[in-house]
């Protein structure tokens, strides 16, 4: 049984976003801790209708949406104590090779999931990916995501973060290769493990303004980002296979999860 908006407390501002905000709050019964997503505006609908589908360990829960009478949507969903990825990266947590192991398998089992169930999430983002204390990782925010019904629904129209698109989104006549919109995840997924690492965004010097123009020539015209030397091997493989630029030569998350990088995540620290 869901919690009502009105069966919640709010206790703190945990993010505003582009879409709305969240909070976390109280359930006044059981006193249990959740996050609730208050959203206007249409993105809202497709987000709900993911969210009602999905059903993954790796995919943070929902459990309940409510049409408010203002007409804004609450969604009440898992609370993730530790934040996002980015919050990590704002308290400059440094990331070994082993919990980036960890913290890969886990988007990619969200990913194969989510593109097993014909979704594209599109948004891909340290911000998007949260976080808690036992260092699970869960894909959330569905506000820009698409189900993608039947063959070639092409879906290179300008939504996400522009930073973290990969080359076929601005340019698919000559990244798109067999078009499909699954591997941009991957593009996205690389880029935020690259800059998890790193400490920055990997296109851009550390505290350098994003310029888009710029940008977008480095991610079209330039040789896709790399690790420094020193890290493994298997490391180097791991993202250079999510960060081809040809869309077609980029592994898939099925792959990827069989890829050797991952048994770092077995090793012990
Ligand atoms: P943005 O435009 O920054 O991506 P958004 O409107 O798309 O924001 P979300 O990404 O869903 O909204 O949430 C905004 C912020 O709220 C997140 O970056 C995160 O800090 C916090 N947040 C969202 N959901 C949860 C949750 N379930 N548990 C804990 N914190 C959360
Ligand atoms: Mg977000």
């Amino acid at each position: 049984p869901a919690a009502a908006p009105s069966d919640l407390d709010r206790l703190q501002v945990l993010g505003h976003g582009n879409g709305g905000t969240v909070y976390k709050v109280r359930h006044k019964r059981t006193d249990k801790i959740f996050a609730l997503k208050v959203v206007h505006g249409d993105q809202v609908f497709r987000e709900m209708e993911i969210l009602r589908r999905t059903d993954s360990p790796f995919v943070v829960q929902c459990h309940g949406v409510f049409e408010k009478p203002s007409g804004d949507i609450a969604m009440v969903m898992e609370y993730m104590d530790a934040g996002t990825l980015d919050t990590l990266l704002q308290k400059k947590w440094t990331f070994s090779e082993q919990k980036l192991a960890h913290i890969a398998a886990q988007i990619l089992k969200g990913l194969s999931y989510l593109h097993a169930h014909k979704i594209i999430h599109r948004d891909i983002k340290p911000s998007n990916l949260l976080v808690n204390s036992h260092m699970q990782v869960k894909i959330s925010d569905f506000g820009v995501s698409k189900i993608m019904c039947r063959s070639l629904d092409a879906c290179n129209s300008y939504v996400g973060t522009c930073a973290y698109m990969s080359p076929e989104r601005f340019d698919p006549e000559t990244y798109g290769g067999n078009y499909n919109g699954y591997a941009g995840d991957i593009w996205s997924l690389g880029l935020t493990l690259l800059e998890l690492y790193l400490g920055h965004f990997p296109f851009l010097q550390p505290g350098q303004r994003p310029d888009w123009a710029t940008l977008m020539c480095a991610i079209c015209f330039g040789d896709p980002p790399s690790l420094p030397d020193g890290v493994s091997e298997e490391f180097r493989s791991f993202i250079e296979c999510c960060l081809q630029k040809e869309s077609s030569k980029r592994w898939t998350a099925s792959q990827l999860l069989n890829h050797p990088f991952l048994g770092k995540d077995l090793r012990s620290e």
